[in-house]
């Protein structure tokens, strides 16, 4: 069995750099919306894969959103 390094690329339009974090799509897509950027995947996509630097970008958006949910299903 050959294994191959899965190395992803940013999902953010016109990023090429190494993704660090998996983040689900669907809120990703809203906070990368959100800060003025496009996500370049597909809508059947679950999963976005962000770099490190978008991720930070993101992170508190993500974190609100997490709370969020938690109040709704407390
Ligand atoms: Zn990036």
């Amino acid at each position: 069995m050959r294994e191959i390094p899965t190395k992803k690329n940013c999902d953010v339009e016109g990023c090429s750099k190494e993704s660090k974090k998996t983040v689900s799509r669907e809120k990703a897509g809203a906070a990368i919306k959100e800060a003025g950027l496009n996500l370049s995947v597909k809508d059947k996509v679950t999963k976005a894969h962000l770099c490190s630097d978008h991720y930070r970008k993101i992170k508190k958006k993500l974190k609100k959103d997490r709370e969020i949910d938690r109040l709704r299903w407390s």
